[in-house]
């Protein structure tokens, strides 16, 4: 494969070695396990957390003669996912199997796609603090998950566990387009972001439905790429990052030292933070790839693309700048809203027909603020949508303060109830009564006269007064009238 660069060098990104600067290289190869009740070439259940070898058939037993059936959710799947990133869908590719042996593989082979997949080139377009990076998509292939063994369980004995074997995975390959671990977190945040929104894997990566295989070389900025080193299975967003980091530094140690990489398969540790060899290139595999004779290439037409695309969900770059351009949010709350879809469409829920800015803010400082500090989420959120906007209203009605919106928000939190009803049982109503203003203001100015003489020289003094109005009156009297009932008595243009 030759690859045109996408990339320029940028200094920033540079790692400083003892002998000069040195680049990161990056290439990801994502497995995703596809959203789907039956598995790939089966009708077993996918269900997480069942009983070992509970989910299993006698294809995915690999029982003699027992012949695999594609499972047309899956391809549906596999398409939905090519759309969603911009990439070639092709109309006819092959399954072939991929030969090895391993106890939790009882076929002797993996069926995959190899020359060709599914899914040719796409693309992810990532929003960087100061740039927008697009990482080009390489290919999507379907292929089957294999078992699992156990080896902890027993001293001497080992166990094989067949629940995944044959659930369907989308192995999704970016071109060597990044240039620092957060390039490569933020790939995947986004790459899992997207996969949630088409509802094609649910990208939970502690349950191993997502796993990252990094790839890592550095050179010299402007030379050509140095050999990589791939990272197998890292299984978190954090963790790909620190394997990253720690890979990048081992490999720059050697070379600065006059030694060369070997391109070998590592592992991350995460207990000891550092990547091991697992195998070098002289002992890698060879599959023997060829077309499963069991299955017919993989057809279906335009049409067909079509109609899946027809039905696809808003996508979260498109929906971000809908969110930007419609409701005149900053990139970075539309980024924090359409993270995931429900915190999106909770937003929308709130700002339809009110301030969409106070709403953000209300959503996010308030709401996912409290929601992050509990440990809970939108689906378990003691407060729902109405109930945000109802607060909300009050602010703009001006019945409320935004101060005492707070102690309202904490009410309805730990009590529940309308809104307005909880302002009108416990009276929490704003003070615009001037006159009952007007009282207390007097009251403070004829206690403090030296603060008011201050206060005619230093008028940033005022902002005491006001203070203490606001807790003479419980926080309750309107900021604005107390802010310019003070002015005028005090004489403070
Ligand atoms: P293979 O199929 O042998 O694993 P590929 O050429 O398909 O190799 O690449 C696999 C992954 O490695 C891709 O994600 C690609 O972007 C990445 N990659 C290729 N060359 C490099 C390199 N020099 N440095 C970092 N990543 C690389
Ligand atoms: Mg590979």
């Amino acid at each position: 494969m030759t690859i045109v660069e996408a990339r320029t060098p940028d200094p920033k990104k540079f790692i400083k070695g003892a002998t000069g600067d040195w680049e990161v290289v990056i290439g990801m190869e994502v497995h995703a396990q596809v959203t789907s009740a039956a598995k790939l070439f089966s009708g077993a259940s996918t269900e997480f957390g069942k009983d070992p070898n509970s989910n299993v058939s006698l294809v995915d037993a690999a029982m003699p003669g027992m012949l695999p059936v594609i499972n047309e959710e899956c391809v549906a799947q596999a398409i939905r996912t090519g759309l969603g990133l911009k990439a070639q869908i092709n109309l006819k590719s092959v399954f072939d199997r991929k030969n090895y042996f391993y106890p939790d593989l009882p076929q002797g082979y993996q069926i995959s796609q190899f020359k060709q997949p599914i899914v040719g080139e796409g693309k992810i377009v990532l929003d960087m603090p100061d740039e927008q990076v697009v990482v080009g998509v390489e290919r999507l292939h379907l292929e089957q998950d294999a078992g699992k063994s156990l080896h902890d369980q027993h001293p001497t004995m080992s166990f094989v566990d067949l629940n995944r074997s044959g659930v369907a995975l989308m192995e999704i390959v970016s071109k060597p387009d990044l240039r620092s671990s957060d390039e490569a977190k933020a790939y995947l945040t986004k790459l899992r972001i997207i996969l949630r929104y088409l509802g094609t894997c649910d990208g939970n990566m502690d349950q191993g439905s997502m796993r990252a295989d990094v790839n890592v070389s550095v050179r010299r900025p402007g030379e050509g790429f140095g050999t990589r080193c791939e990272i197998k299975n890292v299984n978190s967003i954090r963790f790909v990052g620190q394997a990253i980091e720690y890979e990048a530094r081992r490999q720059i140690a050697i070379l600065e030292d006059g030694g060369s990489i070997d391109q070998e398969t590592r592992l991350y540790d995460a207990v000891k933070g550092e990547t091991r060899s697992m195998r070098s290139k002289e002992e890698a595999h060879d599959y023997r790839y060829f077309p499963d004779p069991d299955l017919l290439p993989l057809e279906f037409t335009q049409d067909y693309v079509d109609e899946l695309a027809a039905h696809l969900p808003e996508l979260p770059d498109d929906k971000k700048a809908r969110f930007v351009a419609d409701y005149g949010l900053t990139p970075y709350d539309a980024d924090v809203l359409v993270a995931e879809k429900v915190s999106a469409d909770f937003f929308e829920h709130v700002a339809k027909g009110r301030d969409a800015k106070l709403a953000a803010n209300w959503v996010i400082n308030e709401l996912f603020g409290r929601l992050n500090k509990e440990g809970l989420t939108l689906e378990t959120s003691p407060v729902s949508a109405a109930q945000l906007g109802g607060i909300i209203d009050l602010i703009k009605s001006d019945t409320i303060s935004g101060k005492i919106a707070k102690d309202l928000f904490e009410i309805v939190w730990t009590e529940g109830g309308d809104p307005a009803a909880v302002v009108e049982a416990r009276g929490m109503k704003q003070v615009t009564d001037l006159g009952a203003i007007e009282a207390v203001v007097d009251e403070i100015i004829a206690a403090n006269p030296d603060k008011v003489a201050q206060a005619r020289e230093k008028p940033t003094l005022l902002g005491w007064f006001v203070g203490q109005v606001m807790k003479a009156s419980q926080g309750k009297a309107n900021p604005q009238a107390v802010n310019d009932l003070l002015k005028a008595k005090i004489g403070i243009e």
